[in-house]
C-alpha cells in the first residue's frame, strides 16, 4: 500500500495534522517514539480548554480522538531513514525494520534541548526551571526568580520581569551582556551576576539556591534558562530542505518546504514561538496544504519543476 502521507513525529503538530488528514479521508501513517522535549514537565499551559494538562494526557486524548478515523494508523516506532524512491514516492524505514511507502512526508519531529553548562541543571528542568515564560511564567509569578542564560540574556530578563520583580540574572561567566544592557537591567532593580555557577541546590526538583564558584549561595526558587535547540535528526538535511533564519525548516504558510512533497510543522519548522497550540495549528495548516496538493495532483495540475 502507498500512504498519502507519512507523518514523522506524534507531538501536537503531527497529531493535529493526522486529525485533519484523517478527516479528509487520506491514508496516513504516523510514527512517534514518545520522546518530546516537554516530557520533563508535569503540566503544560496556555492551550485553550487544556490549560494545566499533563503532556502525556494531551497525547492520550489525541490518540483517542484519532481512533475514530479509520484511515489513520499510529505506529510507536522511531523513523530511522527517509528515502526518495521517485519524484512522487518516498520510503520510510523504522527502527523495527519496517518500511512504508508514501507520497508525501510531513516532518513534525520537534526539537532537542541542550541546557546551559550548569552542573545539575537537569534535576530542576521542567519542575522549577523552565525555558519559556509564556508557558510557565504565571505559575511562578512574584517568586524569587533566576534567569540563567548565556545568550539573549537581556531579552529574556526583560520578558521574565513581566512575572516577577524579584529577579536575578546569571550569565554564568559566559553570557554576553553589554554595559548599557547591564545598566538598564540594574536600573530596574534586576541584579546581574556574572560569576560561574558551580551548582544548583534544592530537592525533589525544587530549586532552592544557586551556588557560585566562590561558594556564595543565592536563594532562588524558580527560574528560566535558555537551552540551545537542535534538530534531533538529519531528515531535513538529507532531503535537501532549506532552513529559516532561526534554524527551523523553512516552509510556506501551508507547511510546504522547498522540496516538493516534503512538508514540515511544529517546533522543527517554527522554532519560535514554541507552544503546543502554535505547533498544533501549524500541523493543521500543513495538513490543509497536503490535502490541497493531493487534490490538485488528482485533478491533473502539473507538478512544479
Ligand atoms: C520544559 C518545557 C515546557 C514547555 N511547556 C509548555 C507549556 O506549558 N505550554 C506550551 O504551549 N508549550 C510548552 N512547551 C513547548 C511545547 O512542548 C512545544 O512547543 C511542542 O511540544 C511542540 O510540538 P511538536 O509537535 O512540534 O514537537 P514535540 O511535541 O516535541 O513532538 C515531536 C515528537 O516527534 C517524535 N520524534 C522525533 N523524531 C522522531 C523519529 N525519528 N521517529 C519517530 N518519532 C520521532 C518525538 O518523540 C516527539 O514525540 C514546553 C517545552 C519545554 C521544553
Amino acid at each position: 500500500m502507498t500512504y498519502d502521507c507519512a507523518i514523522i513525529g506524534g507531538g501536537p503538530a503531527g497529531l493535529n495534522a493526522a486529525l485533519v488528514l484523517g478527516r479528509c479521508r487520506r491514508h496516513v501513517v504516523l510514527f512517534d517514539n514518545d520522546d518530546a522535549r516537554n516530557h520533563v514537565v508535569r503540566e503544560s499551559h496556555g492551550f485553550l480548554t487544556r490549560d494545566g494538562i499533563c503532556p502525556s494526557e494531551l497525547r492520550r486524548l489525541a490518540h483517542e480522538e484519532l481512533a475514530a478515523y479509520p484511515s489513520v494508523e499510529l505506529h510507536q516506532d522511531k523513523v530511522t531513514a527517509v528515502k526518495r524512491l521517485t519524484e512522487t514516492h518516498y520510503e520510510v524505514t523504522t527502527a523495527s525494520a519496517l518500511s512504508f511507502r508514501c507520497t508525501k512526508i510531513l516532518l513534525a519531529t520537534g526539537l532537542k534541548d541542550e541546557q546551559p553548562n550548569v552542573p545539575g541543571i537537569e534535576r530542576f528542568y521542567g519542575t522549577s526551571l523552565f525555558s519559556c515564560p509564556y508557558c510557565d511564567g504565571w505559575e511562578v509569578r512574584d517568586k524569587p526568580l533566576a534567569v540563567i542564560a548565556d545568550k539573549n540574556v537581556a531579552k529574556l530578563a526583560k520578558e521574565v520581569f513581566t512575572w516577577s520583580r524579584d529577579l536575578i540574572v546569571f550569565t554564568n561567566g559566559e553570557g554576553r551582556l553589554e554595559l548599557d544592557e547591564r545598566e538598564l537591567l540594574e536600573s530596574y532593580g534586576i541584579q546581574v551576576v556574572e560569576d560561574i555557577i558551580s551548582g544548583l541546590e534544592g530537592r525533589d526538583g525544587q530549586l532552592e539556591r544557586v551556588r557560585l564558584e566562590d561558594g556564595t549561595l543565592i536563594d532562588r526558587s524558580f527560574g528560566f534558562v535558555t537551552p540551545l535547540w537542535s534538530h534531533g535528526d538529519h531528515f531535513a538535511e538529507s532531503l535537501g530542505c532549506e532552513l529559516n533564519e532561526y534554524g527551523g525548516i523553512k516552509t510556506d504558510e501551508y507547511g510546504r518546504t522547498n522540496v516538493w512533497n516534503v512538508y514540515a510543522a511544529g517546533d522543527t519548522a517554527n522554532i519560535v514561538p514554541a507552544q503546543l497550540i502554535v505547533a498544533a495549528g501549524s500541523g493543521s495548516a500543513a495538513a490543509i496544504g497536503i490535502n490541497g496538493d493531493l487534490t490538485n495532483e488528482f485533478f491533473g495540475k502539473p507538478l512544479p519543476k
